[in-house]
């Protein structure tokens, strides 16, 4: 059977993927199988392609090429030196690195491929992509839509009817499409977007504010020296790299200039509150191509039933927000989005093989895990909104970091709940554990952050730092996985869920005077049982008079769950732990 391959040719960065073991995977080499269409000319006037020649750009833009793939289709020349290309050259010089790069690794000689093509892509770009595999010595037996294949991608995990919104979001282009599978057969029922909107533009945007500081508070004019701009860009992007996990992002540039014989070294922070403020307006005109593909396949946003995330850009936090805030359905993000689209190609080159079960393999987390917070639930302040830090089918390992806020002055400590749940109202939720973070004296509004770590095995690892002065506790969660099932987790939702509701069945525990401590406390909310097997845990080491008072408060707040005061009960549970804190 001969070999086909599949390539995603982006316009940023290109992949080549193969059906390996029955699974799609990307192929890579020594590095993440991500690699940057760029093409370029070495000092030695040899063709370099990849990072090699990404690394050139800034330094040697009249021999470095990117993005040829906007031009695709076009009689636009590249000039790199004295020598000019056709785009469908330049892009078979990419292929051609991919194709070498599958040689070498899979050990087989290759000559077909898959391609994948924007869904707007005209007959003209379509065949030009088809001319370039031509040139790289490539037979491109299909041509896919790239949503196809990031549709293709996940059905072959979940495979159902179903009307799926792929939003495309990489470096320099974003697209949206509406896709259609039924009975297996994948259909583009629309695809618009703008072909100049991206991570890129998002970086620029930070480029201009660190030059806006350098030029105000360092007095130093960088604008024009190349030199200090391509390392603004590069540190910007790390930047935005960075808040895409954590909510703050240091920029730190040693030598960015000379000011009286002085060196001047550039130190900023960047907020990701910031940040998203800063992109807002380019958010929102995607959500407007989201309208438009919307109308464009006469679809309801009901009608549709996932959201699956494509591109570098889509880890951006705010977008899986704003699309779950219009759509109310978390968007699938688990198969890497950079990889993605190249899976898919794999997955149809596979299948021109008459390979038909090829399917991803994906480590991902079952839960979603995070703490709770102060906050709106319903248009009422909650004292225990659900705060999720890492979401459901997220890819694993995953580290993700929020910042919460001190609510008063001087505040002496704040208690850190972990939960496992999907529920807005975290005692709805599971809880995995809390801990008491001793404070700093400071004014209210001052910054703690919390960071989750959550590995393969389910070691859930939790930090929290007081930003001001460093002062950090751990925790670790030794298998945050494995403390419910679904069916244990349904099965507590249901229960909990029946008991508040029955006051029959509140009554009947409380006739049952002989069970045992837990059975009493069945049907009690999660984080009061919590609190009572802790407190009942202290009560022969504690001393006599503080015992009575454990006692009478573990009773009050038994008293209080079976007349459904949960608000008495909470304010109860938070006496006892009080007395339990001091204890300690
Ligand atoms: P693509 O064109 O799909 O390869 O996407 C490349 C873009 O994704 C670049 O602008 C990257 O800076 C951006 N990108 C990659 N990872 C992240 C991340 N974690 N957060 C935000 N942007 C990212």
């Amino acid at each position: 059977m001969e070999p086909v391959v599949g390539i995603d040719l982006g316009t940023t960065n290109s992949e080549i993927a193969f059906i390996i073991d029955g699974n799609a995977k990307v192929l890579k080499d020594k590095d993440n199988g991500i690699v940057p269409s760029c093409v370029g000319l070495d000092n030695q006037g040899n063709i370099i392609t990849g990072v090699e020649a990404r690394n050139q750009a800034a330094i040697a833009p009249n021999r470095t090429v990117l993005s040829v793939k906007r031009s695709m289709g076009s009689e636009t020349k590249f000039q790199m030196n004295d020598s000019s290309y056709l785009p469908q050259e330049i892009s078979a010089f990419i292929l051609k690195a991919l194709k070498q790069r599958a040689e070498k690794l899979l050990d087989k000689k290759i000559s077909k491929a898959v391609i994948t093509v924007p869904a707007y892509f005209t007959d003209a770009q379509r065949q030009a992509t088809r001319d370039a595999g031509a040139i790289a010595g490539l037979d491109v037996i299909r041509i896919i839509n790239e949503p196809t294949a990031a549709a293709l991608a996940y059905e072959s995990t979940n495979p159902k009817n179903q009307r799926i919104l792929v939003y495309d979001l990489g470096g320099g282009t974003f697209d949206v499409s509406i896709v259609k599978i039924e009975q297996g057969i994948v259909e583009v029922l629309s695809s618009t977007g703008d072909n100049h909107l991206g991570g890129d533009d998002f970086d620029q945007k930070i480029v201009d504010l660190l030059v806006e500081h350098i030029e105000k508070e360092l007095k130093l004019t960088v604008a024009g020296d190349p030199v200090v701009m391509a390392r603004l860009k590069h540190a910007a992007e790390k930047a935005k790299i960075t808040l895409s996990s954590e909510p703050y992002a240091g920029i730190e540039e040693d030598h960015i200039g000379k000011k009286a014989f002085k060196d001047i070294h550039l130190s900023f922070e960047l907020s990701r509150t910031d940040f998203d403020m800063m992109i807002e307006d380019a958010l929102i005109r995607t959500m407007e191509s989201v309208n438009k593909a919307l109308k464009d396949a006469s679809s309801l946003p009901s009608a549709i039933d996932t959201i699956i995330l494509v591109g570098g850009s889509t880890r951006i936090p705010k977008i899986s927000d704003m699309l779950e805030e219009k759509f109310n359905i978390i968007p699938h993000s688990e198969i890497d989005p950079d990889l993605c689209v190249a899976i898919g190609a794999a997955i149809q080159a596979g299948r021109e093989m008459g390979l038909d079960s090829s399917s991803v393999l994906l480590d991902i987390t079952p839960y979603t895990f995070g703490t709770s917070a102060v906050d709106e639930l319903d248009g009422i302040t909650h004292m225990h909104k659900f705060v999720p830090l890492i979401r459901r089918n997220t890819k694993l390992p995953a580290n993700k970091s929020e910042a919460f806020y001190t609510m008063v002055d001087d505040q002496e400590k704040v208690e850190i709940k972990i939960f496992q749940g999907e529920n807005p109202d975290a005692l709805d939720n599971i809880l995995l554990g809390k801990y008491i973070f001793n404070l700093t004296r400071a004014p209210a509004g001052s910054v703690i952050i919390l960071n989750f770590d959550l590995d393969l095995n389910g070691i859930l690892k939790i930090q929290a730092v007081e930003k001001k002065t460093g002062k950090k506790i751990n925790a670790v969660i030794e298998n945050a996985f494995s403390r419910f099932t679904d069916l244990e987790l349904s099965a507590s939702k249901e229960r909990i869920e029946s008991e508040w509701g029955s006051p029959e069945g509140v009554a009947e525990e409380s006739e049952v005077s002989s069970e045992t401590e837990t059975e009493i406390d069945q049907g009690m909310p999660a984080d009061l049982a919590e609190t009572i097997k802790q407190a009942e845990s202290q009560l022969d080491a504690a001393p006599s008079e503080d015992r009575d008072e454990i006692i009478n408060l573990i009773e009050d707040i038994r008293d209080a769950v079976k007349e459904k005061d949960l608000d008495k009960a909470g304010k109860l549970r938070e006496e006892l732990e009080d007395i339990l804190f001091y204890l300690e």
